[in-house]
This record gives structure tokens, sequence and C-alpha cells, in this order.
């Protein structure tokens, strides 16, 4: 037995590694108990009663440490998805009001490690951005995910700003508006333009004034006229719609009133 003994700290490399996140074990006593040792470098030699008031200091630290260590243990926590205990010096993952090895916490879809990154929880469990953006819906219009607000009309899903109607682009959200056949949305001026049909005399299409609902067209001999149009076309005479001495006598696919009807047919 010399007078100086050879401080045992490999032991404390690894308990104190623990408690302590690392570093040097000296250190780590050091900040502790406010222990003064001897050299800052690697454990030196100490004297007998350094190393008897050091183990002292140490048996002090361990029994502080139990009691917490013992809670920590009594509290068993398991992974969310391995459903494995947690050792308390492992580092996890808090996500989703669970605990998760950080080996466990990865995408549903693609498996990546999830740690530190941006996630979104779809259904209770955690996706990586690419693949919760896969999640989404694709715009109709502009084929992009749909991460906002969502506008679902005739059976597609679209950004409100990108459901516009498809000859002025003008946005139709919240206004009425008409498919065509194809089920591509106008708005209701368009899609008369478009598909009303035209008339007979000015050729312009037959639709509701903007404001209103609806129109009158007036079919005669097979073809379509507006109201105002709808009139003799030898003299001008606004016909009647009605079956009586005001409306039309055709005559020839002409349209006529029966003044003009008679002339031209003494002629
Ligand atoms: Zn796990
Ligand atoms: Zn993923
Ligand atoms: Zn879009
Ligand atoms: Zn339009
Ligand atoms: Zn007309
Ligand atoms: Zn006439």
């Amino acid at each position: 037995m010399g007078g100086e003994l050879v401080l045992p700290g490999r032991k404390w490399v690894s308990w104190l590694g623990n408690v302590l996140g690392g570093g040097d074990p000296l250190e780590g006593l050091k900040r502790v108990l406010g222990f003064q040792v001897r050299s800052s470098g690697a454990p030196g030699p100490l004297t007998l009663k350094e190393v008897e008031e050091l183990e002292q200091l140490t048996q002090q630290l361990m029994q502080d440490m139990e009691h917490p260590q013992r809670q920590n243990v009594a509290v068993s926590e398991s992974c969310g998805r391995c459903h494995q205990p947690l050792a308390r010096a492992q580092p996890a993952v808090r996500a989703l009001g669970q605990l998760f090895h950080i080996t466990c916490f990865t995408c549903h879809q693609c498996e990546q490690q999830l740690q530190g990154q941006q996630f979104y929880s779809v259904e209770g469990a955690p996706y990586c951005e690419g693949c919760y953006t896969d999640t989404l819906e694709k715009c109709n219009t502009c084929g992009q995910p749909i991460t906002d607000r969502m506008l679902r009309a005739t059976g597609k899903a679209y950004h409100p700003q990108c459901f516009t109607c498809v000859v002025c682009a003008c946005p139709l959200e919240g206004t009425s508006f008409i498919v065509d056949q194809a089920n591509r949305p106008h708005c209701v001026p368009d899609y008369h333009k478009q598909y009303a049909p035209r008339c007979s005399v000015c050729a312009e299409p037959i639709m509701p004034e903007p404001g209103r609902e609806e129109t009158v067209r007036v079919v005669a001999l097979d073809k379509n006229f507006h109201m105002k149009c709808y009139k003799c076309e030898d003299c001008g005479k606004a016909l009647s719609i009605e079956a009586d001495d005001n409306g039309c006598f055709p005559l020839d696919g002409h349209v006529l009133c029966r003044k003009c009807h008679t002339a031209r047919t003494q002629t």
C-alpha cells in the first residue's frame, strides 16, 4: 500500500457520462460538487486522503442521484412506434403527444427519419413534407397540391383562385357559372356567348341581359330570334309572338307581317 493511488476514473466516465452528458468526469464532479481536483487534464495520481474525500463525495452524489433515477425508471415510457421501453439515457423525440426512439420517428410513407425536421400529422401518423404533399389533392387547373382552402366544383378540386372561367379567366368562386359538355367552367356571359342560340337576324347570341336570369327567345320557321329582332322583313313592323293578326305570316321562309305577306302574294 503506497501513499498514492490512481483514481479509478473509468467507472465514472460512463456513469457521469450518462448523468451529466459526457465530458471530463473530474470536471463533471467539480461542477456538481464544487470539488477541487489537482489537474485539469487526464486524472492524475491523488493522495489517499484526496481519494477518500473524493469517494465520500461520490457516494453522496450517488445517493443524491439515486432518488431521481429510481423515479425515472418507475415512469416506464415506451416508444410510440415499436412500444419498446425508452432507456433514459437514449435520445428520444417527443411528438404527437408521444415519445419515440429517434430511429422509430419516421415518415409513415417513405420511412425517413423525421427528428429535427418539419413533419405533418395525417390521421395521427407523421409524414415528411414531400409525402404529406403527395397525400394532398391536386388542383384541377394548375396541378399543384391544395394546402389551404379547397374549392370543389363539378366533382373536381381547385385552388379557389384557380377556379376561373375558361374563356375570360375571371374568378368564379362565389358566383354563378355554367359548365360546358367537357365540364369546363364558364362565367355566365361567356357561356351564353359561346353556346347560346344565335339570332338569325343580327347573329348575336340570345342571352339574358346582365343581371337577368332569363331571356325570351322567339323560335319561328326553325330559326331563333331576339324578341327585338322578330319583325317583318319588308316593313320592319314588330311582330307579336301570339298567333293573332299582329303575328307572323311567313312566306317562302320569310318573316312577314300580314300586310306585307299579302302584298308579296299579289305581285
Ligand atoms: Zn421505438
Ligand atoms: Zn416521407
Ligand atoms: Zn391551382
Ligand atoms: Zn368568362
Ligand atoms: Zn337579333
Ligand atoms: Zn311588313
